[in-house]
């Protein structure tokens, strides 16, 4: 008896370990063949939160736009810049650019992948009512998303991916009014009309949107499920493989408009990566929305993950 339990347990431990086996195996055939840096991600975020708030019509916002056009030059990117008036909910003109940065231009099958690079002109969830009118830093409301995508595109310049990747920089997302839902996202409805006259295509999207806050956990938002429900499976899943399951949950998030609704509207299936944890970060819409509550190793998971779907495409 004892023997037989001792033999058990053996082959219960063999089996483990060939199951260890095979997981790594699995891990190593998805892992990206470039290295996502954290260090290189993060000082990208600072780079944009030092221009201060990225309000559309701002000195900073202008500065920032120029940053980012040439560090995508520098990364070899071919740029097409989007620009317009947007009017806001309160009547105010938004100049506004939408940066589109396109790699591999010849591959038909491609891929999305989108931020907004504007910040919140007010800190209206800031519990201090003297910060009310303060704008936001965005360090995690805006940069992070694109600190990630701009490490991507340092990888792609040193090598190429074999899908096509268009990255898609969104303006003014954050103006808008908590009454109206389509106060939001303008740069990004901008973006969907021309795509659709343009007959844009791309295999499916992925908005990222706060994704380098501390604590952060990614859960499978309902806009997404709604309009790429197999794509949101695929993308958890293959965070499962990479050993991020514990920042990706296989869970139903929140409810957000985001980005991602108005790239569906266009057709391409997409869907957001977003913290929401029965509520956004508690630095959100705050003026602690600063580079202090942004945890690199959050922002390189995410860029693991993103970095191993564009080499290691699904
Ligand atoms: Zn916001």
């Amino acid at each position: 008896m004892l023997l037989f339990i001792v033999c058990g347990l053996f082959s219960c431990t063999q089996q483990q370990n060939n199951r260890q086996q095979t997981d790594n195996q699995t891990q190593k055939s998805l892992e990206a063949p470039v290295a996502f840096s954290a260090d290189s991600c993060f000082a990208m975020l600072v780079a944009q939160t030092d221009f201060g708030p990225r309000v559309p019509g701002t000195a900073p916002h202008d500065a920032c736009l120029a940053w980012l056009q040439g560090t995508l030059q520098r990364y070899g990117a071919q740029i097409e810049l989007q620009k317009a008036n947007l009017q806001a909910f309160n009547g105010t003109y938004l100049p506004s650019t939408n940066i589109i940065a396109r790699y591999n231009l010849e591959a038909t099958s491609r891929i999305l992948l989108g931020a907004h690079w504007d910040s919140r002109p007010v800190c209206d969830n800031d519990p201090d009512d003297n910060h009310l009118n303060q704008p936001v830093l965005g360090a995690n409301d805006g940069a992070s998303g694109v600190a990630v995508l701009l490490e991507l595109a340092r990888l792609m310049s040193q090598q190429a991916p074999t899908i096509g990747v268009d990255l898609v920089f969104f303006d003014s997302e954050d103006y808008g009014n908590s009454d109206y839902d389509e106060s939001f996202c303008l740069g990004s409805q901008y973006w969907a009309m021309k795509a659709a006259q343009n007959k844009y295509q791309a295999r499916y999207g992925i908005v990222l949107d706060m994704v380098g806050g501390r604590g952060a956990v990614f859960k499978k938002e309902k806009v997404s499920v709604n309009y790429a429900g197999d794509f949101v499976d695929a993308v958890w899943r293959r965070a499962a493989q990479l050993g991020l399951g514990s920042l990706f949950v296989d869970a139903p998030g929140g409810t957000i408009l985001d980005d991602h609704y108005y790239v569906n509207q266009a057709g391409i299936p997409c869907i957001d990566i977003i913290h929401y944890d029965y509520g956004f970060a508690p630095t959100w819409h705050t003026i602690n929305d600063t580079p202090e509550n942004i945890d690199p190793m959050v922002l390189a998971s995410v860029g693991r993950l993103v970095t191993s779907l564009v080499y290691r495409p699904l």
